[in-house]
């Protein structure tokens, strides 16, 4: 017998990879269940990146990669940059990696120490505390409220940095809540940061493109260029291009930081697979018309969700001005009794049983640190958002 590293001994599973089984359970014994529960876009990937994939695996582009990314990924991420974000940055601030997690990963382990504090604003995304526990950092939250439209306050900033900050992570557009950061949120937060030259930022931006209501995502870096020592920019091709599973990753920051992470990543899973990037090259320099056609699906999708939803007397529902979430709270709701007789005494047990008695997977608000909320992802037919949000309004309201 052996015993698992203690780095590992008390970390929690992830709550949306939880509720993910669970549904998946409950599925294969046959119940109608309706997911919404990943972040996983329902379109398929763009027909170039497959053809290019296709292509380079024909060529012979089969063997190792470069740790950092093939040269045709990383211009074409380079141009990426200038045409969205207005950044002309070098090809040495640049690295691929196996997914935006990845990138994520590789930074936390380049740059943490023991005790080392991450500031993360909540709700957060689950990976970020989670990977910072493993390697032996703290997290430290600070709370974004629903009134605030879910932006962290610069001054919760402020004060939450210590001698031991190592990060602030931001996360505009947001998962889970949608938020999206202004021009004057940012120029608010980079005067923080230039109070305290020893933080670093983690802009993950990996949202950038699923914006509505004509609202345009900014990068800090490009608010901030006197920053640009400090500021990791976290992105890639799973939401905008509908590749999740062909982990492709990118990164762009400091010299120094970017060295760091490419050994991590070369002591770890070495360059990311060549066929994927030959992929992810033809769909960043394909349709850009591909992303607008998804963004009105989302965008329809997102009235029609959030629409239902606050209708749902007891429910609270902020329109999301960017990725594919709602973000429901259901703090009114807290200690009722559900059709079936179960106790809903917090949002765990109210996914469980929205999960268990009419058949639809969300992710409680605890798994992003923040409750009661239920995270809803939109990224569903509009069939299945319809039925979803039906069999949630029957659920609320036997709620006694
Ligand atoms: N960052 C955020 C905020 C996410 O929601 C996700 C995926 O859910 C990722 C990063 C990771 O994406 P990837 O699939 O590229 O690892």
């Amino acid at each position: 017998s052996f015993t698992i590293a203690s780095r590992l001994a008390d970390l929690p599973r992830p709550a949306t990879i939880a509720m993910a089984a669970r549904a998946r359970e409950l599925k294969a014994q046959g119940a109608d269940v309706i997911s919404l529960a990943l972040g996983q876009p329902d379109f398929p990937s763009p027909p170039e990146a497959i053809e290019a994939a296709y292509a380079a695996a024909k060529a012979g582009d089969t063997g190792y990669p470069p740790i950092p990314g093939q040269k045709p990924l990383i211009d074409a991420i380079i141009r990426k940059f200038r045409r969205d974000n207005a950044l002309d940055v070098t090809s040495d601030r640049i690295m691929v990696a196996n997914g935006g997690k990845q990138v994520i990963f590789n930074a936390l382990m380049a740059s943490l120490e023991v005790g080392d504090e991450v500031i993360v604003p909540a709700p957060y995304w689950v990976s970020y505390p989670l990977i910072t526990r493993m390697l032996g950092g703290v997290p430290v939250e600070i709370r974004c409220r629903e009134e605030n439209g879910f932006r962290p306050d610069p001054e919760a900033i402020r004060e939450a940095i210590t001698p031991r900050t190592k990060w602030l992570v931001l996360n505009f557009p947001n998962n889970p809540t949608g938020a999206i950061l202004e021009r004057h949120d940012l120029e608010a937060i980079a005067d923080v940061l230039r109070e305290a030259p020893h933080v670093l930022v983690m802009s993950d931006e990996i949202y950038e493109h699923l914006t509505f209501d004509g609202k345009k995502h900014l990068s800090l870096l490009s608010v901030a260029p006197d920053l640009a020592d400090r500021i990791l920019i976290v992105n890639g091709m799973a939401k905008a291009y509908a590749m999740t599973g062909w982990r492709v990753g990118f990164a762009c920051g400091p010299v120094p930081l970017i060295q760091a992470m490419v050994a991590v990543q070369g002591n770890a899973t070495s360059g990311v697979c060549t066929l994927a990037q030959a992929g992810s090259v033809a769909a960043l320099d394909g349709d850009a018309d591909g992303i607008g056609r998804m963004l009105e699906t989302y965008e329809r999708r997102r009235g029609l969700v959030v629409g239902a939803l606050q209708q749902v007397p007891g429910l609270t529902c902020v329109m999301p001005d960017g990725a594919f979430y709602a973000y429901p709270g259901i703090a009114a709701l807290i200690g009722g009794t559900s059709g079936q007789g179960r106790l809903l005494d917090t949002d765990v047990a109210f996914a469980e049983a929205l999960l268990d008695e009419v058949h639809v997977a969300t992710v409680p608000g605890s798994a992003f640190g923040y409750s009661p909320y239920l995270r809803l992802s939109f990224a569903a037919s509009d069939e299945q958002l319809v039925e979803a949000c039906r069999r949630i309004t029957q659920f609320v309201g036997d709620i006694r």
